[in-house]
């Protein structure tokens, strides 16, 4: 057995953690990084420490932001009217991508999960109803995935919004089921905001 150089071994450790990266690629840029120009290794530390210390969650919408609100809360040419509910801050980057939508979003930060002990308590349902009371929305389009805890929180939301007297609409999926916004290309996810269907309350 080799045994790489305890720095070396820290670094590779690290970089396993991060998503999409395996243990072969995690010591493939963990041994370039120690064999290139030091500057190069520097420039990514820094860009790593800056962007996690500027980067927030915006107050309204929970999107990510480096001031508050957030751009697209802030921005005057957005249909206020329509809220769009996702899981992720990375699903407004898709939905932004595709253009399929111009209202506003607003992020749960994950789905209702009994199993792993995630009730509505965790999740941003407080904040969209106080958003709901104070902001003249008239539809709330519920973009979660398919999967079993993406139609259980769409339901339990359904249910919890139809007291205040808007459209509750789900976007519709041209995606198998279970698979989530994240892997829908931007033609897909303008189909699936065009035919979105009003929820049965
Ligand atoms: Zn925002």
């Amino acid at each position: 057995v080799t045994t790489l150089p305890e720095p070396l071994l820290r670094l590779i450790d690290s970089l396993k953690g991060l998503p999409g990266i395996g243990p072969r690629s995690a010591e493939r840029i963990a041994l370039h990084l120690v064999q290139t120009d030091p500057q190069t290794s520097a420039t990514l530390a820094e860009a790593a420490v800056q962007a996690r210390a500027a980067i927030q969650a915006c107050e309204r919408c929970g999107g990510l932001t480096e001031s508050q609100p957030c751009q697209i809360c802030d921005d005057p040419r957005r249909d206020t009217a329509i809220l769009c509910v996702v899981e992720r801050p990375e699903d407004v980057l898709a939905l932004e991508k595709s253009r399929a939508f111009t209202g506003l979003y607003h992020v749960l930060g994950g789905k209702l999960s009994p199993m792993n002990g995630v009730g509505p308590e965790d999740l941003r349902i407080g904040q969209l109803e106080t958003r709901l009371k104070q902001e003249a929305i008239s539809e709330v389009i519920i973009a979660l995935g398919t999967d079993v805890e993406g139609d259980a929180t769409s339901f339990y939301l359904a249910k919890s919004l139809a007291a205040h007297g808007i459209t509750v609409s789900r976007i519709a999926f041209g995606l198998p089921a279970g698979a989530g916004l994240e892997f829908a290309d931007e033609v897909t996810l303008s189909r699936a905001m065009e035919g979105r269907r009003e929820m049965e309350k």
